[in-house]
């Protein structure tokens, strides 16, 4: 593997399609065993998440569903600030185990400001899914119940994620070279 380059920044190679596959049939197995008879509703944050999603379902050998969110930020009246909603959530979510996919989770700031939308509508269960896991740099109190790696608080692209909308289309996972 070699070192790419999107626009101005280069990324060095970090994690390979070999390992990503082989991790996200790891979580495929756990989920197999943890919602065996629940028939699960997997919401997919776009855009990243879309071969995460792939990958996993193909290995999902359970009855699931799936449904593809984006999640848009805007000012709501509420004196919180920023109010999330998910956009193409068609589902009727009451009395679901819901699992949500996320590319990477960073901050936490997004999930925090949309689960609480989520909890209003009487799930049986809500978790959350992610391939990437930057736990150093989670400033929000939002729980990450399966991870696929835990990764250090430093820039990725390749296999969903993108530097300017660029690098989605890459098997392996690349990490910005220190300048
Ligand atoms: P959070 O709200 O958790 O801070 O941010 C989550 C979102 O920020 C992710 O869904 C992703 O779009 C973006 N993000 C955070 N870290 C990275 C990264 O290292 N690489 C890329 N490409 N996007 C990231
Ligand atoms: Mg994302």
């Amino acid at each position: 593997m070699q070192t790419i380059k999107i626009y101005d920044k280069e990324f060095t190679p970090y994690i390979t399609d070999a390992e990503i596959q082989d991790k996200i049939k790891l979580l495929a197995q756990q989920l197999k065993t943890d919602y065996a008879d629940k028939k699960p509703l997997f919401l997919s944050v776009l855009n990243g998440s879309f071969l995460f999603t792939a990958d996993l379902f193909k290995h999902l050998t359970i009855k699931a569903e799936v449904c593809f969110v984006k999640l848009a930020s805007y000012k709501g009246v509420s004196s919180t600030g920023n109010v999330i909603t998910a956009i193409g959530l068609d589902t009727n979510l009451s009395g679901r185990h819901v699992i949500i996919l996320e590319d990477i989770i960073d901050t936490g700031k997004t999930l925090h400001h949309f689960l609480p939308q989520l909890k209003t509508q009487q799930l049986a269960s809500l978790k959350i899914a992610v391939l990437l896991n930057k736990k150093e740099a989670l400033a929000y109190p939002v729980q990450v119940d399966y991870a696929c790696f835990d990764i250090p608080n430093k820039f990725v692209v390749g296999y969903g994620l993108d530097y300017d909308g660029l690098g989605r289309n890459s098997k392996d996972i690349y990490q910005l070279k220190e300048s």
